[in-house]
């Protein structure tokens, strides 16, 4: 990312936190114009309470940034600490304390470990570079994303530079939320006109976050201002103003909407439009209050399209504040959908409820008693909202690596919800005892470390209710990587490698992908079997003619198979396959699958892979007939390696395999929530 002229950054760990970065600098090499905005709280932080006195101002060239510690309410040496902070840094930056800003964000009511900080200061300072990065890492608490933003423009004909390093609110619970940001310019801008822009963009942006609607006692949003651009100073209304303050705005909208995406227990990111109204504080505090909704956002969570929660906001809240607009008299569309014009429309509540699944959910709401519009970012309301409020302290656990995460045993649950889980668990698993079900392994489950892991536990816990598992794995993109390595070139096609290379398939799927994963199975029960096609010859093929090395299955040898099975073991089958004159062959691993499946009478096929299911225009099919499955291939919809799986279920359940389940494997526990719940995650095809 460029920075502009004249700008460091640095971001160190001094200690304030376990082992993640905690401190940070953004430093000017010549003086800024500084302005800020911050928090209303009457419980304000001491850096806010030292920082607000003197902005707007001149001759800034300092921010010190700490996370780990809000130094808020912590009495008399909260202020002491933060001038004793400013003096040493300015010491070691050689300008004098007045030019030196401090924020803080951690937990309230902690004195800020002002040693460990005096002491990774010279450091700090040695450490400065151009790059950002390392400074924005530093001053994230629960933020689960980095979140920097950069603009560049033409002021007076100079062209201009605006960074911005950003945190957000790690609990979406107003009293604990923290939002900072320190933007930085080279534009050249008296501090009043900084401070006025500002304040313009916190309108549309910071202040359009309803998870942040009540605001923490260390909200702080800095900008400075160097001048290096060598345009002339703006220094009131004008062009240049204007252009500045535009994409100031801009910027800090990004950064906003960031906020609310990554609010922790949030799964979706909510958009909240709202024209035709008289004005724009009204339109901005309607969206809001939509934004705001907890029934609009637990809709929002559950992808329920129960779109009269939104009217029902607009009207409330118009009501309480005495505007002039009718509710009734409007036009809401939800996901480009529209379900009311002056009344309500009607829609298909199965294709809008697929669309609200969606990481980002947009509400349009049109009035129609003005011009003005605006509108608001909010997240969704999730269970782990609740769970994590209700028992913040207990639930949120110190990681290993330092940084905090969440307490997700089901002990925390209430004993209500526990019962209702068990009894619904319970009646579905005993369902399966004795059935067998076939998983296809692929896509990112095989590579991210988080999510092979997930997969191992719940092909265990398959296992433990009595289902009796078998794994067929792919090449997947490991493949692609180990052949790339030792080739220097690998092309996929159609879901099939192209060219193949018997030997080098044979050693990457069955010494190295079978391998690795019967070792991580084998941590969880002792029973998972790595299988290659050639062990008891258990996948027999025959080449096909004009694809070298490639084989089609002609027989599985089952008995070897029930064998294993009715010993307790978990075969993991890598799909190579033998011909009959002994030679090697590589065959398509859905289609070894299905073939599996067919073999051991199993009820069940699972196909793990890397997209939400089988897709239609980018909407998910939920349910498919094996004539509706047909068709989608026919008509075009399915292409490429999912053409195969198609093909591959199609033969399975016309040969009496109940069920197929295309499952999106990036989603942890995903094979679990297909199987034990009445609607699925994925895509299921039945006959
Ligand atoms: P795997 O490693 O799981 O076998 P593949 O890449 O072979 O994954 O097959 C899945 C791919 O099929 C998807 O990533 C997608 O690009 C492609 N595809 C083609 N048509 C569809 C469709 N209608 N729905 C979903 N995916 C499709
Ligand atoms: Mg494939």
């Amino acid at each position: 990312m460029r920075v502009p002229i004249g700008f460091q950054f640095a971001g160190l760990h001094a200690g304030l936190k376990s082992t993640r970065k905690d401190l940070a600098l953004v430093y000017s090499e010549t003086p800024c114009t500084a302005a800020g905005c911050f928090t209303e709280n009457l419980a304000a932080a001491a850096p806010v309470r030292d920082a607000r006195e003197r902005l707007p101002s001149e001759g800034i060239f300092a921010v010190l940034i700490n996370s780990g510690s809000a130094n808020a309410l912590t009495g008399p040496k909260g202020l002491d600490d933060v001038r004793a902070s400013r003096e040493a840094l300015a010491k070691e930056l050689g300008c004098s304390a007045d030019a030196v800003l401090c924020c803080s964000t951690g937990v309230i009511g902690h004195p800020l470990p002002i040693a460990k900080m005096l002491h990774a200061l010279p450091k700090l300072c040695l450490g400065r570079t151009v790059d950002p990065v390392p400074a924005a890492e530093a001053i994230m608490t629960t933020d689960t994303r980095l979140k920097v933003g950069f603009r560049t423009f033409e002021v007076a004909g100079k062209t201009v530079m605006l960074s911005g390093i950003c945190k957000g609110s790690g609990m979406v619970q107003p009293s604990l939320a923290t939002v900072l940001a320190v933007l930085t310019t080279d534009c050249a801008i008296s501090p009043e006109w900084l401070a006025s822009s500002l304040r313009e963009a916190m309108g549309s942006s910071f202040n359009s976050l309803s998870v942040d609607g009540d605001m923490s006692t260390n909200d702080s949003i800095l900008v400075l201002a160097n001048g290096r651009a060598g345009n002339a100073a703006i220094t009131g209304p004008g062009e240049d103003y204007d252009v500045f303050s535009a994409a100031l705005t801009d910027l800090c909208g990004q950064l906003a909407r960031e906020v609310a995406a990554d609010g922790e227990g949030a799964t979706k990111l909510l958009e909240v439009d709202v024209k035709g109204a008289p004005t724009v504080a009204i339109a901005r505090d309607l969206a809001r209050a939509v934004a705001g909704s907890n029934l609009v956002k637990a809709a929002v969570f559950g992808a329920d399209p129960n779109w009269g929660r939104i009217l029902a906001a607009v009207g409330g809240r118009a009501g309480t504040q005495r505007y002039p607009v009718d509710p009734a008299r409007s036009r809401v569309t939800v996901q480009g959908v529209e379900v009311y014009a002056d009344g309500p429309l009607w829609h298909d509540p199965t294709a809008l409820k697929a669309k609200m699944r969606e990481p980002l959910v947009r509400v349009l709401v049109e009035l129609s008693q003005g011009p003005a519009e605006a509108h608001a970012w909010g997240c969704d309301l999730s269970y782990d909202y609740v769970k994590l409020n209700a028992d913040y302290t207990s639930l949120l656990v110190q990681a290993p690596d330092g940084g905090v995460s969440r307490d997700n045993r089901l002990s925390n649950y209430s004993p209500a919800f526990k019962t209702s889980l068990l009894v619904g668990a319970l009646s579905y698993i005993s369902k399966f005892r004795g059935q067998r079900c076939v998983i296809k392994y692929g896509g990112a489950a095989m590579v991210k470390e988080s999510l092979k892991a997930s997969f191992c536990r719940d092909v265990e816990l398959l296992r433990s209710v009595g289902l009796q598992p078998i794994v067929v794995h792919g090449g997947g993109p490991e493949m692609v990587h180990a052949i790339e390595k030792l080739t220097g070139r690998a092309d996929y096609v159609d879901g099939q490698l192209d060219p193949p290379d018997p030997l080098m398939m044979e050693m990457v799927l069955s010494g190295g992908i079978n391998s690795e994963l019967v070792t991580l199975l084998n941590r969880e029960a002792e029973a998972a079997v790595g299988l290659s096609g050639k062990d008891a010859n258990l996948l027999r093929a025959k080449p096909i003619p004009g694809e070298e090395g490639q084989g089609e299955i002609t027989r599985v040898n089952k008995d070897f198979l029930e064998m294993l099975l009715k010993q307790g073991y978990l075969p993991v089958i890598s799909p190579v396959g033998i011909s009959e004159d002994g030679r090697t062959l590589n065959i398509n691993a859905d289609r070894v699958a299905a073939e599996v499946a067919l073999a051991v009478g199993a009820s069940k096929l699972i196909f793990l892979t890397d997209v939400a299911g089988m897709l239609r225009n980018g909407e998910l099919l939920s349910e498919l007939n094996v004539a509706e499955l047909q068709s989608a291939v026919a008509d075009g919809t399915v292409t490429g390696g999912m053409r195969v799986k198609a093909e591959a279920s199609v033969r399975a359940l016309t040969g009496g395999v109940d069920r197929v389940h295309i499952v999106d494997g990036r989603i942890p526990n995903s094979v679990i929530a297909e199987l034990f719940t009445d609607r699925g995650v994925g895509t299921l095809v039945a006959p």
